[in-house]
């Protein structure tokens, strides 16, 4: 029997542990991916922490996955063996409920999502379902293009709630932020990046990818913002966000947990400024994504860990130690 390796949470707020397992054979409409690459993200802290209910137990986290095609289940068609994919959160929608008839299927009543209700990418080998899979043709790093896959995927849904507007504010400078400067540049848009306070090295980054001006997420930008986009789960960015953007203007929280939002004046909201989320993505985000990406030139800040530490890329996560991504190769 092959056997793989994986990274298992066993209970959350506990450190994951090296596992051996049986390759799994692909179900039917599955495909079984040889992982290549999978990039960490805030969201697989959430679940290890416990800050998300409900996973599945044990768990392997894991949702930026950059593998190939190792085998076919039943009755899938459009993959052949060998070929590069991607596999994201979104792992599979019920396809019957009013969200996912009406082009909604990020809000789906009865979705899966890969690396917490079912196993991610943590792992020399994972499966997935195929409709929910992109293909990924061959330009680019496996591992450079793991950040794609939801910061970039769901870092794209925000950015487009935020509307059409010139000057743009991202809080929080990490892996989505970064991937949106450069589409954000590359489509002549001004970004305005705000980092934990007096964190230099954070606004050298969002400079480096393009940002106009880089501060404090307490401080005052130099200019109004269109909108704004909250990457960092602190609910207090929510009223000095809206501090920062004009009328009519728009604040997205682009993260799945985010720390409570104290309460402020109406005089923040007032002048018809709006507070929305973004829920995870659908594939037309993806297909949307996938295909700007390469025309933007959108390249990743990556560290590279081996699979056997990803307790260590995780806790340079959680403690603000890493600039753009941390990846985990097999
Ligand atoms: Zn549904
Ligand atoms: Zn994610």
């Amino acid at each position: 029997m092959a056997i793989m390796r994986a990274m298992v949470l066993d209970r959350p707020k506990t450190a994951l542990v090296m596992r051996e397992r049986p390759v799994p054979v692909p179900g039917a409409g599955e495909i079984l991916v040889e992982v290549k690459a999978c990039g960490v993200c805030r969201t697989d802290l959430h679940v290890v922490d416990g800050e998300l209910e409900h996973p599945k137990l044990p768990i392997v986290p894991g949702h930026e996955i950059v593998g190939r095609v190792a085998a076919l289940g039943a009755g899938v068609t459009g993959f052949a063996p060998g070929e590069r994919v991607g596999v994201p959160w979104l792992g599979a929608t019920c396809g019957v409920c009013r969200y996912c008839r009406s082009g909604a299927e990020n809000l789906c009543d009865a979705p899966v999502f890969t690396g917490y209700t079912r196993d991610g990418g943590y792992a020399t080998h994972t499966v997935a379902d195929a409709r929910f899979c992109f293909p990924l043709g061959e330009a680019g790093d496996d591992a450079e293009i793991t950040p794609w896959m939801c910061a970039g995927l769901i870092g794209w849904r925000s950015y487009r709630m935020a509307g059409a507007g010139t000057n743009l504010g991202l809080y929080g400078f990490g892996a989505a932020a970064h991937i949106l400067a450069q589409v954000a540049t590359w489509q002549g848009r001004r970004i305005f990046a705000f980092t934990r306070n007096d964190d230099k090295a954070a606004q050298d980054f969002a400079r480096s990818f393009g940002a106009v001006w880089a501060g404090n997420s307490d401080e005052a930008p130099p200019e109004e913002l269109d909108a704004a986009i909250i990457f960092a789960p602190v609910g207090a960015l929510v009223p000095a966000a809206l501090k920062a953007v004009r009328k009519g203007g728009r604040v997205v929280c682009g993260g799945i947990h985010m720390s409570d939002i104290p309460s402020f004046p109406y005089a923040l909201l007032w002048e018809e400024r709006q507070v929305m989320s973004v829920a995870n993505l659908t594939r037309q985000d993806a297909h949307e994504f996938l295909s700007i990406a390469p025309k933007a030139g959108v390249k990743c800040e990556i560290t590279r860990y081996p699979l056997a530490r990803a307790n260590e890329a995780l806790s340079d996560l959680r403690e603000g130690r890493l600039q753009g991504a941390a990846v985990l190769i097999p």
